[in-house]
């Protein structure tokens, strides 16, 4: 943190100055789109649905195109409908916002103030902090031992300022998950004034038994937040949907300071097709299910150690530095080949590439490429 300037200075100040804090934020950094000089790079860089969207939501969004000079249901009626028939869910304790990033941001922006703090893994999704920061609150970074989310060290992190604590469960950049019964033990330890966020944007694609996304327990609960998005699974990240399933005096206060038209008609009409779509949902779990498993052998037989095993739709791969290649290095390499893969240098992680799962063909290109790269 550099030093924050007082608001004596600020009203003397030349020129606007944004209040303490928003210019130490590092701005969230998209994955890769382009790569010089390749015409349709394939992007394996922001963990998206590689088999597309719903045929159905597709269709849905269409239809929305004779209604573009209506404002949107500002209660997200049909979508709120619809999620809480399919989970078994009370209507009014659900959360929408423009991506499941708006329903963090919202949950910071009521909860947090100067001087309180969120606890996250040291490796904790990026949008979490960003918020939190805007709010003039702290993030305190709880260790992740082999990647992995560490309940011990998540609640010896918590302090009488923390007010909320962040849980990808899986993770992402790391892939990684712990089972349900961990998360239980996590929330009965934690102080019932601090609100669990689960966030679940990776939940479908983790089938371990052991794992469970909490929208069940969360139901009894006064502190848990369960979110989920339409980004990755349904593969309807271009339409910014995402909810949250809250206690009700949670959602209601978010309530109140949300935007009121935070989700459009086309983004609700899809993601209420898309969620009724379930063969497209299967389909992609069980691609995601298949070529994973089969990339991070084929990656860890090329000396690269991969974070896991991953419950997602991606794989985080290390470089070993005895090997003398670097995650730069290879990154560079791919996308040269038309392969975009995502750098995780602002988790710290300056060794490893983030890699979403492709189709066949993609995965067989990456391990080609990566098999030439590591014996170059
Ligand atoms: C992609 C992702 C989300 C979802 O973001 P949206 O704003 O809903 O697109 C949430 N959490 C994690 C960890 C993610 O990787």
């Amino acid at each position: 943190m550099t030093d924050a300037a007082e608001p004596l200075d600020r009203a003397k100040a030349a020129k606007p100055v944004p209040k303490p804090g928003i210019l130490d934020i590092h701005a969230y950094v998209p994955g890769k789109a382009k790569a010089d000089g390749v015409e349709n790079p394939i992007k394996l860089s922001a963990n998206e649905n590689i088999l597309g969207s719903s045929p159905k939501a597709r269709e849905a969004f269409v239809s929305a195109a004779d209604e573009m000079q209506v404002y949107p249901d500002s209660r997200t009626g049909i979508l709120r409908d619809a999620i809480a028939q399919r989970f078994r869910l009370e209507p009014e304790r659900l959360i929408f916002g423009c991506g499941s990033d708006e329903v963090f941001a919202l949950l910071n922006q009521a909860f947090l103030e100067p001087g309180d703090n969120i606890v996250q893994g040291e490796y904790g999704f990026a949008a979490f902090a960003i918020g939190a920061h805007a709010c003039q609150a702290q993030v305190k970074l709880a260790r992740e031992p082999g990647y992995r989310i560490d309940v011990d060290e998540m609640l010896k992190t918590v302090d009488d300022r923390t007010r909320l604590m962040f849980l990808a469960n899986p993770g992402n950049p790391t892939g990684t998950w712990i089972p349900f019964s961990e998360v239980l033990r996590l929330h009965a330890a934690l102080p019932p004034s601090v609100i669990l966020v689960l966030d679940g944007a990776y939940s479908e694609f983790a089938t371990d038994p052991a794992f469970q996304d909490g929208l069940d327990f969360a139901r009894g609960t006064d502190n848990i937040v369960v979110t989920h998005t339409f980004s990755k699974l349904h593969g309807l990240a271009a339409l910014r949907v995402g909810w949250g399933y809250a206690p009700a005096e949670i959602a209601a206060a978010v309530d109140r300071i949300r935007l009121p038209f935070n989700t459009s008609i086309a983004g609700q009409r899809a993601a209420v097709a898309a969620l009724a779509d379930d063969d497209f949902q299967a389909r992609s779990i069980a691609h995601v299910d298949q070529w994973r498993a089969w990339l991070a052998q084929q990656l860890g037989g090329l000396g690269l150690e991969i974070a896991g095993p991953s419950a997602t739709n991606f794989v985080l791969a290390g470089f070993p530095r005895t090997a003398g290649k670097t995650a730069g290095d290879a990154d560079d390499f791919l996308s040269a080949r038309g392969l975009l893969t995502r750098r995780v240098l602002n988790y710290g992680l300056p060794d490893h590439l983030r890699i979403t799962i492709g189709l066949e063909e993609h995965n067989r290109a990456v391990v080609d490429a990566l098999s030439a790269f590591m014996k170059a």
